[in-house]
């Protein structure tokens, strides 16, 4: 079987995850590369720790929309804009709009996302974006920026979202969320819309699929996405994971 990319997972969202097992598992799951997301600054520290004992784990970060009412949301952001100089980061992300958990912090959501955006153009890094009931402000904002590389994170639009986003060039991701009974529409994007514009992510430790529902979700939970997806599409499994792979890999420049 060909290895699998998470292209989103929370690794070092807390201290208390045993990172050393999940990567374990991982590896035995034939997972060989994750992008770990930060969105903070211990988790970001934890990330360049990870990376460096692990050269297949490789951190983006970004100030997410959840957090940009957080006072050390200003810091956070420089700090990424180092690590973009640096390079020490992969991708700018998760960054974006949410308006289904956070309606009152609209305006500072879009600042900071278009911030993100220039961010990710001045050091020609590919962004991570987190949408949420927002993509009529999410594709009105981008317009003005275009064109720039980007991957829409555990995407849960229509169908006519998903066209716009890869017309655009842009890649969608797709999560545990496709295996839960209730996401008939998210299945019928996935029908519809080329595996060549796909890429598979857990978003662990959340989001577990059916199978592991109430679990911690991990990355060697990302094979069910891969099956999911070449059921739907009735393909040999081995394919989605090539190409979700190789999409991966060609994005991220891993
Ligand atoms: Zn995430």
């Amino acid at each position: 079987m060909p290895y699998l990319v998470d292209s989103h997972a929370h690794l070092t969202f807390s201290d208390t995850f045993d990172i050393e097992a999940l990567l374990t598992n991982a590896k035995r799951a034939k997972v060989n590369k994750i992008i770990n997301i930060c969105t903070d600054t211990l988790s970001f520290e934890r990330g360049e720790k990870v990376a460096n004992l692990h050269p297949w784990i490789y951190n983006a970060a970004a100030l997410s929309p959840h957090d940009v009412e957080k006072k050390e949301a200003e810091n956070f952001f420089k700090q990424v804009e180092l690590a973009a100089k640096a390079k020490k980061i992969v991708a700018v992300g998760e960054t974006g709009l949410d308006y289904y958990y956070h309606k009152r912090s609209q305006e500072l959501q879009k600042e900071y996302f278009i911030r993100h955006i220039e961010l990710a153009k001045k050091y020609s890094l590919p962004l991570i974006i987190h949408c949420r009931e927002a993509f009529v402000d999410l594709f009105e904002i981008s317009a003005k920026y275009l064109p720039f590389p980007a991957l829409l994170h555990c995407f849960t639009g229509s169908l006519d979202e998903a066209i716009k986003a890869t017309n655009l060039g842009w890649f969608i991701s797709i999560s545990g969320i496709l295996t839960f009974p209730k996401s008939q529409e998210l299945r019928s994007v996935v029908e519809k819309i080329p595996l060549e514009k796909m890429m598979i992510e857990t978003d662990s430790p959340f989001l577990a699929p059916q199978k592991y529902r109430g679990k911690s979700n991990q990355p060697a939970f990302v094979i069910e996405i891969a099956q999911k997806i070449a059921e739907l599409k009735n393909c040999p499994v081995e394919k989605v994971i090539e190409v979700t792979a190789e999409n991966a890999i060609s994005f991220f420049s891993l």
